[in-house]
């Protein structure tokens, strides 16, 4: 997906700042953070939304969630909690369309979500 924005980070095409790697996986500081602590972690491969990540099946979803809590607990918000969120769809305020878990924390996170 040569026009995808989170494939081009993949590649190193466009910068990020990068916080966990793994083969299948990589974590990186949103560009406009909505929280002390607001991560982003992907699949390196192109789904372009949870629903396709989630039929994946073959252990990649399991994958980007173990790293949503590996990054968690590397940032020092995995004790006091924290927020992991797919926006899924254009309804639920989706805007790239490469499947990505937000992962929130370092302050109080309010319910429900707007
Ligand atoms: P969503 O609205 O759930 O699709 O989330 C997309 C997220 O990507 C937003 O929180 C954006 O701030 C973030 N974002 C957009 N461009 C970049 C970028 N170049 N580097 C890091 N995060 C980005
Ligand atoms: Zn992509």
């Amino acid at each position: 997906m040569t026009e995808c924005l989170f494939c081009k980070i993949v590649t190193g095409e466009i910068p990020a700042a990068q916080v966990m790697e793994s083969d299948r996986t990589l974590a990186f500081r949103d560009i406009n953070p909505q929280a002390p602590t607001h991560v982003l972690v992907i699949p390196k491969d192109h789904y372009p939304d949870f629903a396709s990540l989630a039929g994946a099946a073959d252990g990649l979803l399991t994958e980007v969630a173990g790293q949503a809590h590996a990054v968690a607990q590397a940032e020092g918000i995995a004790a006091s909690g924290y927020r992991v969120v797919f926006n899924t769809g254009p309804a639920a305020g989706q805007t790239v369309f490469h499947a990505h878990a937000h992962v929130l924390g370092g302050r109080a996170m309010t319910w429900p979500p707007g």
